[in-house]
C-alpha cells in the first residue's frame, strides 16, 4: 500500500518544511492530504507542495473570521459541470472555463481549488462542449493539412499525364 507509506512521511516531509503547525492542524493536514493522495496520483516530487498548499489553505481558513460559510459551495458540486459551462463553487460564476477565474478571482491555484471542495484531480473546470469544440477545431486543421495535401499530389498527377 503506497499510499500508507506516503502518509508515515508526511509528519517527516512536514517537519523538514518551513511550516510550523500546530499538533491539530498537522493531524488536519495529513488527513486531507491522505485521503487526497487515495483518490489523485501525485508525484512524489509534487507532496511537499500539496502539503503547503493544504497546510496554507487550512491556516488562512482558520483566520477567517467566518469559516463555516466560505465551506458551502454556490452551487452542489454535482450541479457545477454541465455540457455548455463550468460554474465556480467559490461564487457560481457561470464560464466556459474557469481556468483562469479561480486564481485570478480567488487566489486559488487548481489544485488548491480541487482540494478545497473535495473535487477530484479531472474534475472538469472546462465546459465538456469548450472542450470538444477545441479538439474538433484541431480535427478541422487536420483536415485542411490532408486537403492541401490531396490537391498536391493531383496536381503532380495532372502534371504526369501533361507531360506524356
Ligand atoms: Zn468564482
Amino acid at each position: 500500500m503506497p499510499y500508507q507509506l506516503e502518509q508515515q512521511h508526511l509528519g517527516e516531509i512536514m517537519d523538514t518544511a518551513q511550516l510550523t503547525p500546530n499538533a491539530e492542524l498537522k493531524d488536519l493536514v495529513a488527513e486531507i492530504v491522505s485521503s487526497y493522495l487515495a483518490n489523485n496520483h501525485v508525484a512524489p516530487a509534487d507532496l511537499g507542495n500539496l502539503i503547503t498548499t493544504v497546510h496554507d489553505l487550512l491556516k488562512s481558513l482558520g483566520k477567517a473570521p467566518e469559516p463555516a460559510p466560505s465551506l458551502i459551495p454556490a452551487v452542489p458540486i454535482s450541479h457545477s459541470v454541465r455540457q455548455d459551462y463550468v460554474v465556480c463553487l467559490e461564487c457560481g460564476k457561470r464560464a466556459k472555463t474557469l481556468r483562469r477565474h479561480i486564481s485570478a478571482m480567488h487566489d486559488l491555484t487548481r489544485d488548491a481549488y480541487r482540494i478545497k471542495w473535495g473535487l477530484k484531480s479531472d474534475h472538469a473546470l472546462t465546459a465538456p462542449i469548450y472542450a470538444d469544440q477545441r479538439s474538433v477545431f484541431a480535427k478541422r486543421i487536420g483536415l485542411g493539412q490532408r486537403r492541401k495535401m490531396e490537391s498536391t499530389a493531383l496536381s503532380a498527377i495532372d502534371n504526369s499525364s501533361a507531360a506524356q
